[in-house]
């Protein structure tokens, strides 16, 4: 006997194992040429997170888990919408190239006819998506203050918004045959660059020099969830794209892609996610460039010594080195912006007549430079700080507990939280995530607050 049951996203299914639309979806795989290895199957149950890959059985390394024939990557070029999208090319230029693709998912994601259909069925509606975009104002600013995501996060509503108003707009309705604002609404293209955020691909450039190629759908391949200790890997032929393992998996294994080096601030503002703190090796903490300007004015003692400082720092501006909402970013072994900091540091220390002779030789000669590079990579992390000259110590020591006082709660009411499992248990899903970047920071922050003592 089979009894109807209510699935998740509140749908009747008459056996909760029948999941029609990823059937559908593996059907279109197969029309497609979309070859799946028989090693791995798609599942809701046993992954980190919806919908993911396992091993059905052991795996070695090497092994194709599925190719995708280009023809089925879903891009403006592919799309039904590429003929006016390329005529229109000039008008739909925008600082982050991504509003081509958002025209044809608009319109591909909207159409019956679409030839993704079974892909782009599979997300229904958007509300899985949980980025802190979605999340009111209040949320952001009272879970997330200090961790840099509330300032991006209006940042891109702003420009969506923008965007939408006055390029996306104006060419839909010159293009009435394929879309209609009335569908085809600012909420819709706020989801669909949640979604691209989170399911889109960039295709590494052979040339490192070129614009980053503009982002694509690759169906499959945005079944897999990340982890940063991945066990699989996107290969790029000019056939097809491959996903293979990059290490032996064994059966019941989930399969991981890496959605890139990210920081845990970066997984949520662009995921929706964190990985559990404190297990992300990519963690890492900025410090606002502005910051360690201001704990040097702390140090000065008279007006002559501020007006040097404002000197150092235009020039240090006019080299390159330090820009208005810039930060130096550390990681959990030290600094990653090494030679910025280093430069910083050592511009900032300079006496009157060092500075002046700097000047005169309009910075450092170039082999210098070079030199100074590995040096400045070994003094600036974690391991070289204890052997730094002491204004240098002070400046970040002051920097960083600058940093540390922005966040609304401190480290330890943070940390007791975390280790409280009753604690923990109440916590909602996005106040868990919000705990994760905050606690990753801080304590990358209290370490080189600690260790500049
Ligand atoms: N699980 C996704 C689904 O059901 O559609 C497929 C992966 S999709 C490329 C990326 C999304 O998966 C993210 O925005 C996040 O919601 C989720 N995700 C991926 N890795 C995760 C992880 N390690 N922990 C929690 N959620 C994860």
């Amino acid at each position: 006997v089979m009894f109807a049951v209510q699935t998740e996203d509140g749908s009747s299914n008459a056996d909760c194992s029948v999941d029609e639309p990823l059937n559908n979806f593996l059907k279109w795989c197969t029309e497609v040429n979309l070859n799946l290895s028989n090693k791995v199957f798609l599942s809701k149950q046993g992954t980190a997170a919806g919908y993911g890959m396992l091993a059905k059985e052991d795996i070695e390394k090497g092994h194709i888990l599925f190719s995708i024939p280009r023809l089925a990557l879903l891009h403006p070029g592919t799309s039904r919408t590429k003929k006016v999208l390329e005529e229109g090319r000039s008008c739909l230029e925008s600082p982050s190239s991504w509003v081509p693709l958002l025209l044809a998912l608009m319109y591909e994601y909207t159409s019956a006819e679409s030839h993704w259909k079974p892909y782009l069925s599979l997300w229904p509606d958007f509300r899985k998506l949980d980025h802190p975009m979605f999340w009111s104002k209040e949320e952001r600013e009272k879970l997330l203050k200090g961790t840099g995501i509330p300032e991006a996060v209006d940042t891109d509503l702003s420009n969506i918004e923008k965007e939408y108003n006055n390029t996306v707009l104006p060419f839909m309705r010159s293009h009435p045959e394929l879309w209609d604002p009335q569908h085809h609404t600012l909420e819709l293209y706020q989801s669909l660059v949640a979604f691209v955020m989170a399911y889109s691909f960039q295709e590494p450039d052979e040339d490192e020099d070129e614009d980053p190629n503009p982002p694509m759908m690759v169906p499959m391949a945005d079944m897999l969830n990340h982890v940063s200790d991945h066990n699989a890997n996107l290969e790029y032929t000019p056939e097809c794209l491959k996903m293979v393992s990059v290490r032996p998996i064994r059966k019941g294994e989930e399969i991981f892609n890496m959605y890139g080096q990210m920081a845990n601030w970066q997984l949520l503002h662009m995921y929706g996610f964190t990985e559990p703190f404190p297990g992300n090796t990519n963690d890492t903490a900025d410090v606002q460039m502005t910051t360690v300007y201001n704990a040097a004015v702390q140090a000065t003692k008279n007006e002559a010594e501020r007006s040097l400082l404002a000197q150092k720092w235009k020039m240090l501006g006019d080299m390159d080195v330090v820009r208005d909402k810039g930060v130096f970013v550390f990681g959990k072994n030290g600094s990653l912006t090494d030679t910025e900091l280093y430069m910083t540091l050592k511009v900032i220390s300079m006496s009157k007549e060092e500075f002046r002779e700097f000047q005169e030789n309009e910075g450092w000669e170039e082999d210098e430079g070079e030199e100074e590079d590995s040096r400045a990579a070994q003094a600036v992390s974690f391991e070289g700080i204890p052997a730094m000259v002491p204004e240098w110590k002070r400046l970040l020591n002051t920097a960083a507990g600058l940093t540390l006082k922005q966040y609304s709660e401190d480290m330890e009411s943070d940390l007791r939280a975390i280790k409280e499992p009753k604690a923990l248990a109440k916590l909602c899903h996005r106040e868990r995530r919000a705990l994760d970047v905050r606690l990753g920071q801080k304590s990358i922050l209290r370490k080189l607050h600690q260790l500049t003592e």
